[in-house]
């Protein structure tokens, strides 16, 4: 990487790792864009739903649905907000029915390659942070920085608790520790595309740091490698 390129880190782990958290901050700080995939894979599980498709059995209808229906990420000092086919589904993307059934649409390759390829249109001609499960391994293999962020699923679930719950979303914590790990437990399976830890990428365990330490870190390893490479 040239210090003057554009610039790919991505930041991989699963549910409640603090991943988007933590992009967002290193892209702030990095002047780079913030895009968060797991919203791409929401917004087209919401389509799957309303129009009431079966995401193992409807392959075609759900890739024709998806190619011609437009998902926009948009990034505000008010947060990142999501809209699909000009709606905004910011809020909708995050609700326990699209939660229950996002991992059976992604785990389809169809579904992934459509997915993938506007995360990649997205990504063009700028420099991006970019959070999700197979970053580093699929979508950016040759990302320029990655990481990988992991955190007990009881502090991941007491995370996710607390966001829900400051969004007025009301759910029990045993509940949703068990879906956090049912999720990680079939995005980790599944063949295509899996939630892994790329070989070359950094071991994060943020369990006992809070957001701003961990991308203090990431921000410091990132200035460590390009300062590496203008000196090499
Ligand atoms: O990041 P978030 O929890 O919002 O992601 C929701 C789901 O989207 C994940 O559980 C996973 O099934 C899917 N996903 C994926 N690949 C990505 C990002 C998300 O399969 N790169």
């Amino acid at each position: 990487m040239d210090l003057h390129d554009n610039f790919v880190i991505a930041i991989d782990g699963p549910a409640g790792s603090g991943k988007s958290t933590v992009a967002k901050m290193v892209a702030a700080r990095l002047g780079a864009l913030y895009l968060d995939s797991g919203a791409l894979y929401r917004a087209v599980t919401l389509l799957v739903l309303r129009h009431k498709l079966a995401p193992g059995r409807d392959t075609d209808p759900i890739v024709e649905l998806l190619k011609s229906s437009t998902i926009e990420l948009n990034n505000s000092d008010k947060g990142t907000f999501i809209f699909l086919d000009g709606e905004d589904v910011t809020s909708e993307i995050r609700s326990q029915e699209v939660t229950a059934l996002v991992s059976e649409v992604s785990e389809n390759l169809a579904i992934r390659e459509v997915v993938t390829g506007r995360l990649h249109d997205l990504a063009q001609f700028r420099s991006v942070v970019m959070d999700g499960r197979d970053i580093g391994t699929v979508v950016f293999p040759a990302a320029d920085l990655k990481i990988f962020l992991t955190a007990s699923l009881a502090e991941r679930a007491r995370r996710r608790h607390l966001e829900l719950q400051q969004c007025g979303t009301v759910i029990e914590f045993t509940a949703l520790q068990e879906e956090i790990s049912r999720r990680d437990k079939y995005d980790s399976e599944r063949k295509v595309a899996p939630l892994k830890r790329a070989e070359d990428a950094i071991l994060l365990d943020t369990s006992n740091l809070n957001s701003i330490q961990v991308s203090d870190r990431i921000v410091d390893i990132f200035a460590k490698l390009s300062m590496d490479l203008t000196t090499n």
